[in-house]
This record gives structure tokens, C-alpha cells and sequence, in this order.
């Protein structure tokens, strides 16, 4: 189907990701290497087109959340190393060694569990440096050490990290410091073992003081999402657009009310359009009353309650407003972090919850 007939549609620039990627590539120390996450299908953006796109550029490390979306990735071709961010059972050690896939080992239980097997998983090691998710303690350098020195004689270990939980946030860098610095005194321990891959570094931390080891993890950098207070590189762009059609243009009346719970009232005459995505699509609900798309270059207001496949919009500022139309949900100067914002959450929940329903277009 062309992309004009669908309700919902998603264009993504593969040109700009891997402008993304060359960006960071060319600000960053030559000694690190850069770690694509790929995690919940490259925060909704495609998780295959996105690791060929960045193969394609040099890319040859790449991160996902849970053993299937490794899976998914090599088995459509992806031959770079793939870290498997979360927890796997260790029952499913023969198929992270089938795959070449590096496993995250999260705690020292996971360690142990993996080393009885007696299967020699590829594997690194979690740090927990402060953030209290996933990693062995590492405010007990001599504890951690030990787990990893038995890791790298009875697994293959490769690497080392660490998680930051507030890089993004200015007002908290000292926290962030202290992170770097818990990790390297875990590293400092290991030295000897020239561990291939030791990295701390997410987009927000990826410039900064804190980033220490030999590579950086980069997801949101590479979609031109923002974290928090820390500016993306001069130049870096969001890929994403979400488009969407009217499928049917009114003019209701001073006094009317527009879609369910009679949500919306008109203060004047107004023109409204109802566009065809929905919450089932992944456009939030919360956004009733609140989001903005573009249609004919003007912005125009949701109005009413969004629907399950439709909402409703105030088109009265754009001309010649005729069924058929595009309309730009993500895009023509409407970001994921806007309407993030409108809703109390982050760009990235907002691409990650762009729905299957909605289908991906590839531009090179
Ligand atoms: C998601 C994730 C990243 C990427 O973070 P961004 O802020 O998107 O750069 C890096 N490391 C880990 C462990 C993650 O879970």
C-alpha cells in the first residue's frame, strides 16, 4: 500500500541516524568505540534498518534489551558484537552461545549461575556504581573483583560497565563523578585482565568529565532525543516523522461539542478535522485536549478526547483543509520531546510507544 492511503505511518531517515552516529563518531576520542542501543526496536525507530544503517558506517557494536530482540538482529544479519542489556536465564546459555551473543551478567548470583553451567557464555559484567538496578555492588571493590576474576576464568568475559542515573541532569553531576569514580576503582582491580570492552557512558554522560573506559553506549543521541539538560551535538537531528490523514473535514458551531464525554466545547465557529490515529497507534491519550500537529504548514490543536484510531483537531487556522490531507504528528517542527513535555514524560517513551500497527518507511 502506498504510504498515502495508510491512517498511521512512520517515515524514518536512515541518512540522518547514520549522520547521528558520524557526528558523536567524530567528537568522540578515536579510542572509544560507540556502542549503538538498539533496545525496544531502536526506540521504535526499527531495530534491523537501524543496526544496517550503522554497520553500514562503521558500526560494530550494538546493544538490546532482552535476549529476543538480540535474536531478531542476528538473525536478519547483523554480524557485529551484540550486548544483551537485561537479565537472561542461564538455561538459555546454549542459545546466547549459538547467536555470538554477549550476555550482561547482573549479579553475582547470575555469575554463579552461568559458571556452574559449566558453558562458556560470552559475557560482561553489570557494575553497580549507584543507580540500585542491575550490577554487583561496587561500593565493595574487593567483592566485585572476585566475581570477576572467576567470571574470566570460567566464562568468557569481555567486558566491564557501569549505568549512570542522572548524567543527564546538571544539577546532579557530582553524583555522576562519584559513579565514574566507584567504577574505576573496580577497573583499577582488573587492570591485568585487559578486558576488550569497558564502558560507563550513556548519550547524556558520552561528552562529558565522566565518561571513562573504551567505548560509549549511545541510544537517544543517535534518534536526536534529548536528555534532560545536556544539548545534543550541533547538527544532530530527530529521523522520526508520524504521519497521519484527514478523513473528514467539518465546521462545528459555537456551542458544540466535539467527540466523547462531550470533552471539548467551541468557543466560535470553528473548522475540525478528524485525523486517523489513535491511542491503539500509540499517541497518547493523555494528549486529549493538549497535542498540536501540522496540517498545510499550521499548527492545529487536538481537540476532545483522542479516540482509539482517530482524534479530532482544530484546523481553523489552515487553508483549504480537504480529506486526504497529511498531517504531521512527529515533525514539521513538532518533537517527540514536545509532546513529551505536553504529558510529564520523555521523548523516548513517546517513539518507543509509536504502536506495531503503525508501519516504518525508509528513506536512505
Ligand atoms: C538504554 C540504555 C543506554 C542508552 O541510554 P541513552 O540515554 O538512550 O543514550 C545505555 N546503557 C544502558 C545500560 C541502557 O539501558
Amino acid at each position: 500500500m502506498s504510504e498515502e492511503q495508510l491512517r498511521s505511518y512512520v517515515v524514518v531517515d536512515l541518512g540522518v541516524i547514520k549522520n547521528n552516529y558520524m557526528s558523536y563518531r567524530a567528537a568522540l576520542p578515536p579510542s572509544q568505540e560507540i556502542i549503538a542501543v538498539v533496545k525496544a526496536d531502536a526506540y521504535g525507530h526499527g531495530a534491523v534498518k537501524v543496526a544496517k544503517a550503522l554497520e553500514s558506517v562503521g558500526c560494530k557494536l550494538f546493544a538490546a534489551a532482552d535476549i529476543d530482540e538480540a535474536i531478531s538482529l542476528r538473525e536478519a544479519g547483523v554480524a557485529g558484537e551484540i550486548l544483551v542489556l537485561g537479565y537472561t536465564s542461564p538455561r538459555f546459555a546454549h542459545t546466547l552461545i549459538e547467536n555470538d551473543l554477549t550476555q550482561t551478567i547482573v549479579s553475582e548470583e547470575h555469575a554463579k549461575q552461568f559458571i556452574k553451567l559449566n558453558e562458556k557464555v560470552k559475557c560482561q559484567i553489570a557494575v553497580d556504581t549507584g543507580m540500585n538496578r542491575v550490577g554487583i555492588d561496587g561500593s565493595a571493590p574487593a567483592f566485585c573483583e572476585k566475581v570477576i576474576r572467576a567470571s574470566a576464568q570460567n566464562l568468557r568475559l569481555t567486558g566491564l560497565y557501569t549505568h549512570f542515573c542522572s548524567a543527564d541532569d546538571d544539577k546532579k553531576r557530582n553524583f555522576t563523578l562519584l559513579q565514574a569514580q566507584r567504577f574505576d576503582q573496580v577497573l583499577k582491580r582488573v587492570n591485568d585482565l585487559n578486558l576488550k570492552y569497558v564502558h560507563c557512558a550513556n548519550s547524556a554522560a558520552s561528552l562529558s568529565k565522566a565518561n571513562i573506559g573504551n567505548a560509549v553506549r549511545l541510544g537517544a543521541a543517535l534518534y536526536g532525543l534529548k536528555t534532560g539538560d545536556v544539548a545534543l551535538l550541533n547538527g544532530v537531528k530527530a529521523p522520526l516523522e508520524w504521519k497521519s490523514v484527514i478523513t473528514k473535514v467539518k465546521k462545528v458551531k459555537a456551542g458544540q461539542t466535539v467527540g466523547y464525554g462531550r470533552a471539548f466545547t467551541a468557543n466560535n465557529d470553528i473548522t475540525v478535522a478528524t485525523v486517523s490515529t489513535g491511542y491503539a497507534d500509540g499517541y497518547s491519550r493523555l494528549l486529549s485536549n493538549k497535542g498540536e500537529v501540522v496540517v498545510r504548514g499550521e499548527r492545529a490543536k487536538i481537540i476532545g478526547l483522542i479516540c482509539m484510531d482517530a482524534f479530532m483537531a482544530d484546523v481553523s487556522a489552515a487553508k483549504d483543509v480537504k480529506t486526504g490531507d497529511e498531517v504531521a504528528l512527529i515533525g514539521d517542527g513538532v518533537s517527540a520531546d514536545d509532546l513529551a513535555g505536553l504529558i510529564g514524560t520523555i521523548g523516548y517513551e513517546v517513539v518507543c510507544r509509536i504502536g506495531k500497527r503503525v508501519k516504518r518507511y525508509y528513506k536512505e
